[in-house]
Parts: C-alpha cells; structure tokens; sequence
C-alpha cells in the first residue's frame, strides 16, 4: 500500500538515483497533472456554429481519440506518466503504459493508487518489460489497430521509429523528443542571476533532462566574469553522492552508457583545443558518478555543442554578436528549451521570437510547470502537453451537421 508521497519520492531515488530532494519535487509535479486535468476534464467543451445554410445548424463535438499506447522514460519515472495519463483519463481515454526499463517501479505505483482511488480496472494499464523486449512491444503498441493514439517521451532516434509504426495505422501521435537547449548570456545580463539559472538548468537531475542546457553561449564581454562564477558555483553547490543523502545534489548517472558518453564529449572537445575548468572525470564514488563539469574554449566544431550529452557537462563558447548567438542556437536540427539572459527589453523581445524552440526562458532557467505548454519545434517532437493545451492531444473533434430544418 502506497502510504505517502514520501514513499513514492523514495521508489523514484532507488530506481533512477536522483537526489530524494528532487525527487519529491517530482512528485508534487507528477501530482500536479492528475489535479490540473481532473479540472480540465470539465472544460471540454464543443461549439455551435454559425451555419451558412439557413436549415442546417452545426455542432462540434470532442470525443476522446481511444486507447492511448504510453511509452514513457526512466529520468521522470512518475510525472512523464501523469503529465500523459492524466490528459488521456480526463479525456475519456485509456491508457497502456510501458515504462522505460530502467524504472518501472514508479509506474506500478501509479497502478496501486489508481486502484486505491477506484480508477475501473483495465483503464490504467501497465506492460514494463525487458530491455531485450522492448522493440518488439514498443511495434505492437504501435501498430495493433485497437490502439488509436501513441504519447512518447524519449530520444529522437527512437522517436522516428515509432512515427514509422504508427504510419501503418494513421495514429494520433504525441512526441516529446530530445533537446539540446542554448543558455545566452548577453554582456548586459545580471551575471549573479544567469550563474544561478545556468547551475539549475544544467545540473538539475544531473544533466538527464531533455531541457537541460546543453551548451552556453557568452558574450565576450561578461564571458570570463561569467565562467569564474559558474565554476564557484559548482564548486560550492553541487555535492555528488548516493540520493538518499540529505546533501546530494548530485545523484548517479543512469547507466554506464549514460557515463561514458559524457566522457567521449569531454575526450573530443579537449582534444580540440576545449579547456576544463573545474570537473572532468569519473567521480572517486566509482561506477556511474560523474563530476559536474565546465568546459570553457568551446567551438561549434566539438561533438558536444552538436549532439545531446544528456548529462553533468557544460560547455561554454564564446561569442561577440547577438547574431552570431540566435544563429549558433539556431543551428540544431531539434529545438526544445532555449534560455537568455539579458536586461534589454528589445533585445529579449527580438530573441525570444527568433529562437527556434518550443520553450523560451527569459532570465530564468527552470521553466516546467502544469500551466505551461510542454513541447518542442523542429526533430523535438509533435503536440504539447500540460496547459490548457494537453487534453486535445486526447480529443477528436466531430462536427455534426443537423440538416433540413
Ligand atoms: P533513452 O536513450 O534516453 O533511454 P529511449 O528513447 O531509448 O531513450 O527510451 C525512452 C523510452 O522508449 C523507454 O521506455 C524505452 O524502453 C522506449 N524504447 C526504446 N526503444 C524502443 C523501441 N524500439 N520501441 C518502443 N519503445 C522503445
């Protein structure tokens, strides 16, 4: 019997290793969907409209879209469940959820208390499997005709294979894809408040989310200012350790995988002439610890201001016009989060409309919550979830003509 949220925070740090802290606060964020679309569901409202024939009238109705297939991923175990079922139940969906491999304690949790709440069996289902047998559920899910909508959270590259199995059967489909966020700090910043927002930003769940920055771009001006502090603040803030720890603020990374891709981008951009600041290396924990890393001397050239590193490093490049830096930002095939740092109300209203993201944090770098639209542009994915826009992921629109009056 699930007793408390509490207890819910706990299985979240045993089954992916994040600090308890955060994991508690992703339990009041996973809650916060159920809450935000237990109240939607009562806005699902249709229309009248105005016909053009004098004997017709016409009504648009919202009927929920079916069986909502679920694939979910192991770095928000609970709320990447809620933020997608929540809509989906709201809607008059239900829903099949497979958990990433990694963590599917979270999700049987979530089966517990839907019980616990009288959520009719068979409206919630869970399906967690191997690693090894993922693909093959993942394609059933996928392309079984009972199944009329697909919600993923995941990589890019998985992403597209699911778009391709969905193809055969004309699925709703709903995709939260992979990021790789641009920090900006422009010269007329608060250097304090950018320092603060670019260690939460990076370092949250130690670098494993897809809005996580993943590369900064400082202008010449505050840029060495901006570095000296960033690494004092690492180096005072950040403690790497088991997640259970009330001190931990970093906990493990999720795999060796996950590990040895940090270190592949760190080995490439140094051999190209990228300096460490502070960071580096394998923590003395051993296994999958990783120090929080700075990386300053970064040019576009280096692999990890290309691709993902979906972990605790953060690579800085320097740069001299706002030109120049929408147009580094600008350079990613996906387009996620993005996030600056100016004081300029001109310059904040030219580049919040020019970058190419779904998400824009102005002078701040945590930007989630459940009145938010969630989403990105680009290879980052399809729809939006949370806000007052998540549930029409979950509705079909069905216009009624009623004829020969
Ligand atoms: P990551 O690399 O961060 O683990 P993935 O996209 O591989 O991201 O995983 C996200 C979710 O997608 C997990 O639930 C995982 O099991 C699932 N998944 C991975 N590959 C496939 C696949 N071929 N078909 C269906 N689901 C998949």
């Amino acid at each position: 019997m699930m007793e408390n949220k509490e207890e819910l925070a706990r299985i979240i740090t045993a089954e992916n290793g994040k600090p308890l802290k955060e994991a508690q606060g992703e339990i009041v964020y996973s809650a916060s969907f159920l809450e935000w679309f237990a109240e939607e569901a009562r806005r699902i409202y249709g229309d009248v409209i105005p016909a053009s024939a004098k004997d017709r009238r016409v009504l648009v109705l919202k009927q929920p879209v079916g069986v909502a297939a679920v694939i979910t991923p192991w770095n928000f175990p609970s709320a990447m469940i809620t933020r997608k079922v929540g809509a989906a139940l709201a809607a008059g969906c239900t829903v099949v959820v497979k958990p990433a491999e990694d963590t599917p304690l979270s999700a049987l949790a979530l089966g517990e208390l839907a019980n616990q709440a009288g959520i009719p069996a068979g409206v919630y289902n869970v399906v967690p499997c191997s690693r090894q047998q993922t693909a093959a559920v993942g394609e059933v899910l996928c392309t079984d005709p009972l199944v009329s909508k697909i919600s993923f959270t995941g990589s890019t590259a998985t992403g597209k294979i699911l778009l391709k199995h969905a193809a055969g059967t004309v699925k709703r489909v709903s995709m939260e894809l992979g990021g790789h966020a641009p920090f900006i700090v422009f010269d007329n910043a608060n250097v304090d408040r950018a320092v603060a927002g670019a260690l939460a930003s990076k370092y949250r769940n130690s670098g494993q989310t897809c809005v996580c920055t993943n590369r900064f771009l400082v202008q010449k001006g505050i840029h060495d200012e901006f570095v000296e502090k960033f690494a004092k603040a690492i180096e005072k803030e950040l403690h790497v350790g088991n997640g259970f720890d009330a001190k931990t603020t970093q906990g493990p990374l999720i795999n060796e995988k996950a590990v040895e891709k940090v270190e592949k981008h760190i080995k490439d951009a140094v051999s190209q002439g990228a300096s460490i600041v502070t960071g580096g290396k394998r923590h003395s924990l051993g296994k999958n610890f990783f120090e929080p890393t700075l990386l300053s001397n970064v040019t576009t050239k280096m692999l990890c201001t290309q691709e993902e590193t979906f972990g605790p490093l953060a690579p800085v490049i320097k740069f001299e016009t706002e030109a120049e830096a929408v147009a580094i930002a600008n350079a990613a095939n996906v387009g996620l989060a993005g996030y600056f740092y100016s004081q300029d109300p001109a310059q904040i209203w030219r580049v919040a409309e020019q970058l190419e993201v779904g998400m824009v944090g102005v002078n701040e770098g945590i930007i989630s919550s459940v009145e938010c639209p969630f989403g990105g542009v680009k290879e980052s994915g399809l729809g939006r979830e949370g806000s007052k826009y998540g549930i029409d992921e979950y509705l079909e629109i069905k216009y009624v003509c009623l004829g020969g009056l």
